[in-house]
């Protein structure tokens, strides 16, 4: 598997330009026109041992995050979703008591939102459980926001507080699509993305397509309280709210001030992402995240 940098770069390289497209692949979800109002789509896949562990997760919270994963990916954009269809490979040991807990878990997720199930298919087989959710969001009335509209000068917010997620909140959490909805309504909003990968490899991705850099202020990022119960690591509290991941938290850039989120730094010229501390700056490297089920 290539660098994922990469392989946005050669997925890019592969689609065909369409009147009908107007967002291609690259961002948290494509954008489509040809109907009254935008139409975006996207698609996450969990896999059991990567995302979620089968053993020790209920089908019900599998589903959940399955589901509430691309409801993030929603809130990213600041869009609502539509619909979702579902494809699930199930193990053939598995009872069909799971799949239909699971299924509960991942409509009961989306009703929250307004986001119906309205199709998929299901296959058992020798392999473990994986699920792909398809979604589709309507822009209703707000200009989608992208990863590719911050400027040097605007600030960089983060929503909630990051890092520790593997103890709980990576399988249950909050998609910010109100949120999202009440920020683009109130601020000029840049560019934006959830935070999935970790803040250090979200915010890249801002840089990267915004042709940008950054300078964050160590002190101003929020350390979730769940760090501190996390067994001991080589990672510092901050470290881990850096790196993380799965905080399914918002992180944008906006030249206005922002009461209801954090200000952790701010855009500058370039293309380095660097970080403040102790009066010193150093690169922000982003390192991986990866769950140890
Ligand atoms: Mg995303």
């Amino acid at each position: 598997m290539p660098n994922e940098f990469d392989f946005i770069d050669w997925v890019r390289t592969r689609q065909s330009p369409s009147d009908r497209v107007i967002l291609p692949a690259g961002d948290d979800l494509a954008i489509l026109s040809g109907v009254p109002d935008a139409l975006l789509v996207g698609i996450d896949q969990i896999l059991d041992g990567v995302h979620f562990d089968s053993a020790t997760h209920s089908p019900a919270a599998i589903g959940r995050k399955a589901m509430n994963r691309n409801l993030s990916d929603c809130a990213a954009m600041a869009c609502l979703p539509l619909a979702a269809v579902v494809s699930l490979a199930m193990p053939r040991d598995l009872p069909a008591t799971f799949a239909k807990e699971l299924y509960e878990g991942m409509r009961t997720a989306g009703e929250k939102l307004g986001c119906a199930i309205v199709g998929g298919d299901t296959g058992a087989w020798a392999g473990k459980l994986a699920i792909s959710v398809a979604i589709l969001g309507r822009s209703d009335g707000v200009t989608p926001v992208r990863r590719s509209g911050a400027h040097a000068g605007d600030l960089v917010y983060v929503t909630g507080a990051l890092g520790g997620s593997i103890l709980a909140r990576h399988m249950d959490f909050t998609p910010r699509i109100d949120e999202a909805r009440a920020l683009v309504s109130a601020h000029r909003i840049t560019a934006m993305i959830d935070l999935s990968d970790g803040l250090s490899r979200d915010l890249a991705h801002i840089c990267r397509e915004s042709g940008v850099g950054a300078v964050i202020d160590a002190d101003s990022v929020p350390v979730h309280a769940d760090v501190a119960r996390l067994p001991a690591s080589n990672r510092t509290p901050l470290e881990h709210a850096l790196h993380d991941g799965e905080d399914y938290e918002l992180c944008f850039t906006s030249p206005d001030e922002v009461p209801s989120a954090t200000r952790i730094g701010r855009i500058v010229s370039g293309h380095e992402i660097m970080l403040a501390q102790h009066g010193r700056k150093s690169p922000l490297v982003p390192l991986g995240f990866e769950h140890a089920f």
